[in-house]
């Protein structure tokens, strides 16, 4: 597959879609990035040398098939692009969003050093958002098979399970407790990373290629797994994970201390006008705001208490700048946003006054060596400072929260809470009850949403052959 030109990449350089500056995407909760036209992504695409070792393919979690698919938009065969696309990838587009790039595909891309990697996030964007606008949709062709499976989550994992299940004639019934699917892509991720629209186009084509969607739904609560078992031939659980880490340190329970998904979860009510849920809004203006944690979730409470109009935003880490846990991508967003880090410092209270947090000590960190020569973080004796905060947003992450009713499916845990699968069991994501599978954060820890939608598909195929339909390989994802 030999580029037309191998040395185009150095007449033309990586060049992103336009992005729009600091000072206005402040003002609003709108993506921060537009999109190619044919044209650009063409150029783009043709900067791929065809090194021949995909290193690209194989650091992207579902081994998008990226150098064919940059062939096909550098021939303008737009179509047959976003049909590859999909035969790796469920959910292509979130993915080319908010995929940290700079630490997969593009991470590995050989013209990362030093030429700039390929913009392979924004091409992928494009082939299935232009596809999808010019009228393309997914092929589903697979004679019905009579066989239904319930999926607990709408999440990334459980859209992904529901779309290889469809294509492969078996009937995908989605619960979801929330109004809207998506997981964490609605009720987590702001707008400036990824327009809620995008999530109700998939919707739409989903519905359209029969996956059936039932909201509003809370599995254990308003309908027992008992019936779900009953009613279907096997059940996947994409749940998530969603029990905060608190930081165990004195004023946490204040009531000017939030929880990050408390605090994103109101925002994204109140920017799409779902108030009729209890809003939940946490307004932040004219606050002088602290943010605890340095992962994703505290990019996107930086980034959110800054539309808002805050005084000020400190996020405060307790590593270096170097040992940051998120995209590269998101850091430098907060950073021209106006976020004023602070790293090595450990937050060990928060300061209260009347009831009301008014400020967090920290101790100042350095790194030390262990007598079994580990290096790790201590916090330096009479270091404390304290920063004054009107408003503090705790963003350590997440813990999987098994629900009471697994025990009474016999579904193993891990020692730390998460579902025990795996890709190597007779059959892929299988849990120790047969008829149940999962994926997703639930079962590898809070990640990201490639690695669900990895997770969500090969359970699929597990769900695929335990059902006696013949075992199936995706293409671009061994189980071995
Ligand atoms: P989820 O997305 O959590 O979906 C689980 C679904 O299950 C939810 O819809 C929930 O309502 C439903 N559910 C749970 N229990 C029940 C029940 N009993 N009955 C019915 N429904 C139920 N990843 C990235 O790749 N890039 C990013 O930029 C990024 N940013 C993030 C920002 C934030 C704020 C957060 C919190 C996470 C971010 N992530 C990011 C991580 C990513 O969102 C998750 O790894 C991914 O969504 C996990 O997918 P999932 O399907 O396993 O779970
Ligand atoms: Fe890169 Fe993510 Fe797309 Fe894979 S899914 S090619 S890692 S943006």
């Amino acid at each position: 597959m030999a580029r037309k030109d191998p040395l185009h990449f150095l007449n033309v350089p990586r060049q992103m879609p336009r992005t729009k500056p600091a000072s206005l995407r402040i003002q609003e909760f709108r993506e921060i990035t537009g999109q190619y036209d044919r044209d650009q992504a063409a150029e783009q695409a043709a900067r791929c040398i065809d090194c021949g070792n995909p290193y690209c393919e194989w650091e992207c979690p579902v081994h998008n098939y990226i150098p064919h698919w940059l062939r096909l938009i550098e021939d303008g065969r737009l179509f047959e692009a976003a049909e590859l696309s999909h035969k790796t990838n469920s959910l292509p587009e979130m993915c080319g969003r908010i995929c940290p790039q700079d630490r997969l595909c593009e991470g590995a891309c050989t013209l990362n050093d030093g030429y700039g990697a390929v913009t392979i996030g924004s091409i992928e964007k494009y082939i299935t958002d232009e596809a999808f606008r010019q009228g393309w949709r997914p092929t589903v062709d697979a004679e019905p098979s009579g066989k239904r499976v319930a999926v607990i989550g709408a999440g990334p994992a459980g859209l992904a399970c529901a779309d290889v299940l469809i294509r492969h004639g078996v009937q995908p019934v989605v619960f979801d407790r929330y109004s809207e699917i998506g997981g964490l892509l609605t009720f987590g991720i702001p707008p400036f990373k990824l327009e809620k629209e995008v999530v109700r186009t998939r919707r739409a084509i989903m519905e359209e290629m029969g996956v059936q969607f039932v909201l509003n739904t809370e599995i254990g609560r308003d309908v027992s797994l008992d019936k779900l078992v009953e009613d279907h031939d096997a059940v996947f659980m994409g749940m998530g994970t969603y029990q905060a880490v608190t930081g165990g340190f004195p004023g946490e329970e204040l009531p000017n201390v939030h929880p990050a998904l408390d605090y994103l979860i109101g925002n994204i009510r109140n920017v799409e006008g779902w108030s009729q849920e209890g809003s939940g809004f946490i307004d932040l203006k004219d606050k002088r705001v602290v943010v605890l944690g340095a992962g994703d979730t505290a990019m996107d409470c930086n980034r959110t208490a800054i539309r808002h109009g805050a005084t000020s935003v400190t996020c405060v880490h307790r590593r270096g700048e170097g040992q940051l846990r998120g995209s590269r991508k998101e850091y430098k967003n907060a950073r021209e946003e106006g976020v004023k880090f602070l790293f090595n410092r450990q937050p060990v209270a928060i300061v209260e006054e009347d009831g009301r947090a008014t400020g967090v000590k920290f101790m100042r960190t350095r790194l030390a060596t262990a007598e079994d020569g580990r290096t790790r973080i201590e916090a330096v004796e009479g270091s404390e400072e304290i920063i004054e905060a009107d408003a503090v947003v705790v963003a350590f992450g997440f813990r999987p929260d098994p629900a009471d009713w697994f025990r009474d499916h016999r579904i193993t845990l891990h020692e730390d809470g998460r579902v025990l699968a795996g890709p190597h069991g007779p059959y892929a994501m299988q849990t120790s009850n047969p008829n149940i599978f999962a994926g997703g954060d639930m079962v590898r820890g809070a990640d990201l949403v490639v690695t669900a939608v990895y997770e969500g598909r090969q359970a699929a195929m597990g769900i695929i052959d335990y059902l006696g339909l013949g075992a199936i390989e995706l293409p671009g994802q061994q189980v071995n």
